[in-house]
């Protein structure tokens, strides 16, 4: 028998090498990791504190404390993060998903009805997160993910793929001025670029060096890629297509100043659920 460590005192360990990286949840992260390695469930874990842990457990987790301590962010070291009930692939091809998405989610949700045969477009898609989860509530819905970067667009098939949406779901690999199917579109989101330039090397280092910089840098003002989309879906959107926009918490006013003056009409907003300003959405006039 060995007298090896337990596993409460190896998560604590960790946990205060986490917190010594300058990682704000590290008990939680700490707990998360090793209850990932060993599959134990929550109430398993609570059982299993005062266990002796397998010497192989404790350096497979030593290993992975030492890498997320580098702060390589917790998604990329396990593979997947969960994003509306679903399971996605995470990794550096794509901006991690993150909860506060959740808002475009729910606000592309509430403008489709229900069982009708609807197109949804995501510009920009990323790791598929938006589109798929949006999928996965409207199963009479098909989609389309515009995305420029090939790494992306491959991660986001992958993930539709997964999850078994890629039947309803095409890639359109490339730029969203390129994309001819704006006018097809019943719903159109995108999570855009939306940090200002200056601003990147404040981000934390698990965003500034491990998310892609494409899906954080909006431009001088952050707004760049708000206006292009605005001109694109004015001249382009089928009439009476809402418009669905993450935004940052700062940007509600300039973003619908921005929709507003080119005439897009019916604009709303709505926080996440910290009560950040984090969605706004306009319609395309019928007129
Ligand atoms: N919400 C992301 C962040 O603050 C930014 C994502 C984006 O620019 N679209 O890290």
């Amino acid at each position: 028998m060995n007298a090896g460590v337990r596993y409460g005192d190896i998560v604590r360990t960790g946990a205060r090498h986490l917190a010594e990286a300058g990682i704000d949840d590290a008990y939680f992260e700490a707990r998360l990791l090793m209850r990932v390695i060993t599959g134990m469930s929550a109430a398993r874990w609570i059982m299993s504190e005062q266990d002796a842990a397998p010497p192989v457990i404790a350096e497979r987790y030593e290993r992975m404390i030492r890498e997320r301590m580098t702060r390589r962010p917790l998604q990329h070291i396990l593979g997947t993060t969960e994003f509306y009930g679903l399971e996605f692939l995470s990794d550096a091809r794509a901006l991690i998903p993150r909860s506060d998405s959740e808002t475009v989610v729910e606000a592309a949700l509430d403008l489709l009805t229900p069982d009708r045969p609807v197109l949804v477009a995501d510009l920009g898609m990323g790791s598929g997160c938006l589109l798929a989860a949006i999928l996965a509530n409207r199963v009479e819905a098909r989609g389309v993910g515009v995305e420029a970067s090939p790494d992306a667009a491959s991660l986001a098939r992958e993930n539709l793929c997964r999850l078994g949406l890629d039947v309803r779901a095409t890639v359109f690999e490339g730029s969203w001025v390129d994309w001819t199917g704006w006018g097809q579109a019943d719903l159109v989101i995108s999570n855009p670029p939306y940090i200002c330039s200056a601003l990147i090397e404040t981000l934390e280092p698990e965003v500034r060096h491990h998310d892609p910089i494409a899906a954080l840098d909006g431009g001088t003002d952050g707004l760049d890629a708000y206006r292009e989309l605005t001109v694109l879906a004015r001249r382009k959107l089928k009439p009476g297509t809402p418009l669905v926009l993450e935004i940052g918490f700062d940007q509600k006013e300039d973003v619908q100043e921005i929709l507003s003056g080119a005439g897009m009409v019916n604009i709303g907003s709505c926080p996440d659920l910290s009560g950040n300003d984090r969605v706004v959405w306009a319609i395309q006039p019928r007129s």
